[in-house]
């Protein structure tokens, strides 16, 4: 059966840009080691320490838990510890969990040392979360109706989108927490770098950093914008890449000078223009710019915040001066 589409096409290909994984592309230019892993020097340094440590001592890594956006490197960690540990890394994610049957068998065939990685796992179910309780502290599954079920001493790492939503007794089970911030624009040229010599593009520094700016701090979305622009310049600019051939390319995707998506933008300029510049609760705004709530919280807000465009207040959601500026500056720009 035909999938039902309910949203334009461009708007779904923007989506799947910016959050969607894509595998493949991903995982080729996924770092296999800190050494490749740019930014974020401070998570790197006590990764390191953490690696270290646990090859001294010959023990297994102590349960980890990432949390940021999407896209800044979370499951890339977790395959360097695992990759620096030569050990296994076996990934599944927090919906695919459905039952405490499912985890069982997820954590009866793990070997000592090796590493469970579960994405999005603020979206376990509060049962199966219960579950990992004694299987995170005493290495047992205690499954009713069933026999106590030892263990290896495996390593729990989980990556979150949403922190504050794990409850505190789960989030107290992990020994090392490490929150990931949007990268500068030096870190992901230097991303940028890497990945273009991987793919064979040539390309020079301005335009390099041409997409950083525009970016969102994110590298998954460097990388794909990098990926645009090769193509577009293959198709457009008759192979000649150029700042100009750059912008041009992105400014077809509807990135704005900040980085700012065509999300990003409507949400801005529906807090300025609808809601008189804030402040405006969640529900409300989504409903305005006909965008999920949890992807307006989880995607798009922290961008904004971290542009410095809007600001979170007990009231809701308020446009900053900053945020003023940039729709008003846009639209001058763009002759509105
Ligand atoms: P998350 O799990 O946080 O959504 P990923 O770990 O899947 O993000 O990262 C997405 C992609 O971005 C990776 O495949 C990798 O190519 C790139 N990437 C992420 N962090 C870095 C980094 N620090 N250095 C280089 N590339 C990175």
């Amino acid at each position: 059966m035909p999938e039902t589409q309910t949203t334009p096409s461009s708007e779904r290909f923007i989506e799947s840009l910016f959050t969607k994984p894509d595998e493949g592309f991903d995982h080729s230019l996924r770092p296999k080691s800190l050494a490749e892993f740019v930014g974020q020097e401070k998570i790197s340094e006590q990764v390191d320490v953490l690696i270290q440590a646990a090859q001294l001592r010959g023990d297994p890594l102590g349960h980890c838990l990432f949390s940021g956006p999407p896209g800044l490197g979370k499951t890339t960690i977790a395959g360097i510890l695992a990759n620096s540990l030569s050990t296994r890394l076996v990934v599944t994610s927090g919906p695919a969990i459905e039952r405490p049957a499912d985890l069982a068998i997820e954590l009866s065939k793990l070997k000592k040392g090796e590493i469970l990685f579960i994405d999005e796992i603020h979206r376990l179910n509060k049962i199966v979360e219960e579950y990992l309780y004694s299987a995170m502290e005493d290495f047992v599954l205690d499954i009713p109706k069933s026999t106590r079920i030892p263990l290896a001493h495996f390593t729990l790492v989980g990556a979150t989108t949403r922190p504050g939503l794990l409850s505190a007794p789960f989030r107290s089970r992990f020994q090392f927490l490490g929150r990931l911030d949007f990268y500068g624009v030096s870190a992901l040229s230097t991303i940028l770098l890497r990945s273009s010599r991987l793919l064979g593009i040539e390309i020079d520094q301005k335009s390099i950093e041409e997409i950083a700016r525009r970016s969102r701090g994110t590298p998954r979305i460097a990388n794909r914008l990098l990926r645009w622009v090769r193509d577009f310049v293959q198709i457009r600019a008759k192979g000649i890449m150029s700042q100009g051939a750059v912008q041009e390319a992105l400014e077809m995707l509807l990135i704005d000078a900040a980085g700012l998506d065509e999300m990003d933008f409507r949400i801005l300029s529906s807090i300025v223009d609808q809601f008189d510049g804030g402040p405006v609760g969640l529900q409300t705004l989504s409903m305005a710019v006909g965008e999920e709530p949890d992807t307006v919280e989880e995607v798009h807000e922290p961008f904004l915040i971290s542009c410095g465009f809007i600001k979170k207040t007990p009231r809701g959601r308020e446009a900053t001066q900053l945020g003023l500026d940039h729709v008003r500056n846009s639209r001058v720009k763009a002759g509105k």
